[in-house]
Formats: C-alpha cells, sequence, structure tokens
C-alpha cells in the first residue's frame, strides 16, 4: 500500500474533520501518500482528488462539517458510477480508500470492496445507527447541542406552565431522543424502536399536572413520525396547548466536543492502521473504550437496537 484518499459521505456530522485530519496525518507519519476526495462519491466519479500534505488538514479539528464536503450520489448506486470511480483511483496508483460516513456509505464501500479497492469504513453520523460501534463520529456533539436547546426550552416551558414537544434527529434509531431525554430529564420520550400508545402519553401528562408540575417535555424522535402532529393530536385530545420545537438541522452543525474529537482521531487512525496491515471491507468501532473492527457486510447484516435498560431508567427517573 503506497497511496490511500480518504472521502466524507452522507449526512455531515461533527468531528468528521478530525477524522479525515487522522487519515491524512497517519498516513504521511507512515510514508503513504494520501489524497482528499471532495463530494463524496460524487467527487470520486469525476475524478475531484487532490494530494493532501500535512498542512491540507491544519485548524480543521475543531470545525464542524466536512472540509471534503460531502453528498448523496444517485449515480454511484449504479455499476457504471461505481466502474467511473474505480478507475479513477486506478488512474491515480490509489489502492486504498477510506470511507466516512453512515450504514448508506458502508454500502457504498461494500461495493468498492467489490471491485478490487481495499475499503475501510469509518461511522460518521449523529444517528449513531450504526452497529459495531457504542458510538458514531458526530453523536456527542449532537447530543449536547441537544440538551442546550432543552435546557433553553425547559425555561420557557416552567415560565409558562405548558406542555412542549421537542423533534430531534435520528433517522430511525432513537439514540439521540434517548440519551437527550436522560441527560435533560424529559418526562416523555417517543422512540421508533418502542411503540406508543398517544392515551397512556396523555395519562402521564395528567398525572404530572395532578401534583402540580408546572411543565412537561416530550421528546419525539423523527423516527416516530412528526411531532406537529402527535402536538395537534394531544391537543384535539385534552386542553393543553402544547407548542411544538422541531430542532432540525442546527443538530448536525457546531464545533465538535472533546469526545467526538478523540473518537475520530482514534478511528480514523485505525483506518490507516488496518490498511497498512493489508485489511480491506472492514468497518471500525469503538467498543468499551477498545478499538474493533468488523466487515462491512456484517454490520450491514445487523441491526441497530437501543438501550432498552436506559429506556427504563428515564421511565424510572421521570415518573
Ligand atoms: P447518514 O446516516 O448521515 O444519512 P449515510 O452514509 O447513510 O449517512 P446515504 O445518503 O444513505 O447516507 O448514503 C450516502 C451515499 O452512499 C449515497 O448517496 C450513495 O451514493 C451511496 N450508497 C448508498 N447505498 C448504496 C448502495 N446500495 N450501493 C452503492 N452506493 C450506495
Amino acid at each position: 500500500m503506497k497511496r490511500i484518499a480518504v472521502l466524507t459521505s452522507g449526512g455531515d456530522s461533527p468531528g468528521m474533520n478530525a477524522a479525515v485530519r487522522a487519515v491524512v496525518r497517519k498516513a504521511l507519519y507512515h510514508d503513504l501518500e494520501v489524497f482528499g476526495v471532495y463530494r463524496g462519491y460524487n467527487g470520486l466519479i469525476e475524478g475531484d482528488l487532490q494530494p493532501f500534505q500535512l498542512g491540507s488538514v491544519g485548524d480543521i479539528i475543531h470545525r464542524g462539517g466536512t472540509i471534503l464536503h460531502s453528498a448523496r450520489s444517485e449515480e454511484f448506486r449504479t455499476k457504471e458510477g461505481q466502474l467511473k470511480a474505480v478507475k479513477q483511483l486506478q488512474e491515480r496508483g490509489i489502492d486504498g480508500l477510506v470511507v466516512i460516513g453512515g450504514d448508506g456509505s458502508y454500502r457504498g464501500a461494500d461495493k468498492l470492496v467489490e471491485h478490487g479497492i481495499a475499503t475501510i469504513g469509518v461511522p460518521g453520523t449523529i444517528d449513531n445507527d450504526i452497529p459495531g460501534t457504542d458510538f458514531t463520529i458526530g453523536f456527542d456533539t449532537a447530543l449536547n447541542t441537544i440538551i442546550q436547546a432543552i435546557d433553553k426550552i425547559r425555561d420557557t416551558a416552567s415560565s409558562h406552565e405548558r406542555t412542549f414537544l421537542i423533534e430531534v434527529m435520528g433517522r430511525h434509531a432513537g439514540d439521540l431522543a434517548l440519551w437527550s431525554s436522560l441527560a435533560a430529564g424529559a418526562e416523555t420520550i417517543l422512540l421508533p424502536e418502542i411503540p406508543y400508545n398517544i392515551d397512556e402519553v396523555i395519562k402521564r401528562l395528567e398525572r404530572g399536572s395532578k401534583r402540580e408540575k408546572k411543565h412537561s417535555i416530550i421528546v419525539v424522535a423523527e423516527g416516530v413520525g412528526s411531532a406537529m402532529e402527535i402536538g395537534e393530536e394531544i391537543k384535539n385530545k385534552t386542553d393543553l396547548e402544547p407548542r411544538v420545537t422541531v430542532l432540525g438541522h442546527l443538530q448536525r452543525g457546531g464545533q465538535p466536543t472533546g469526545f467526538d474529537r478523540v473518537l475520530a482521531s482514534r478511528l480514523g487512525a485505525y483506518a490507516v492502521e488496518l490498511l497498512l496491515e493489508g485489511k480491506k471491507g472492514l468497518a471500525v468501532g469503538l467498543e468499551n473504550n477498545r478499538l474493533v473492527h468488523y466487515p462491512i457486510v456484517e454490520v450491514l447484516e445487523r441491526k441497530h437496537t437501543i438501550d432498552e435498560k436506559m429506556y427504563e431508567l428515564s421511565h424510572h427517573l421521570s415518573i
């Protein structure tokens, strides 16, 4: 392995820059040549690659987003698109690639492995929905952004004695909702992994108001559905006038936390180590604070699960 490349793909997440930096610096440390690919698989297809030096990744460790830019590429879903990408790599003598992204990006990485490119996946998404790692890069930063937002909403919720619904990201996974609810002391959490009953939710609200609770915060994972619609349903069935906040894309931005920077640095560097060992088709992760790797295909087959004990705990603490 003499020459490798790195790209970021799918939804951006805070800490991706720290991961890119780690890949580039670790590669240069081991005397590899390293290329940065712009705009994910789209850039790979179009040959939008640059050789990177130490300075190419200077001053980015603290920045959200990704200096490589990210994209969703329809063309790369086709075999023709994938072969164009492979050709771009082969023409430059690049035989290793690090893909930083979510499960969709892993599917793309798997295709490149099938076409003979040694590819390693690094989990970069705020959703924390990738099996084979306790945490994905960006989750902790997004979690902290959500906590700050809930804390602020709590101030106004308690001043006005209102019920608030807060919709958070996570796609089909409820991790952001669960962790933020526990950390911010929300009364109710609606997760895609655990079916809910609106009448039960209302009963909880009524129980709370009977014991003169001043406010109530319901965190809704986007995978459950629209918080607006759930708010409307509560309004129609009670005399409450719930307010709804959809946090949206602010959850994806911002300076990565220390945890995300360290996680990204460790995982990015580990991906390069695996390429140097001649490995391919693997996804890296952190489990019990140890670096681990699993075949990408296995990670894609496994189903992400929620920590049910944590869900129970949040219930016990918010009676
Ligand atoms: P996030 O979890 O933040 O949404 P992601 O990596 O899951 O990130 P996707 O949009 O699902 O984001 O995937 C990113 C890109 O990976 C797609 O735009 C596409 O180019 C490629 N990709 C996804 N699935 C496949 C597939 N089955 N075959 C080839 N390429 C794929």
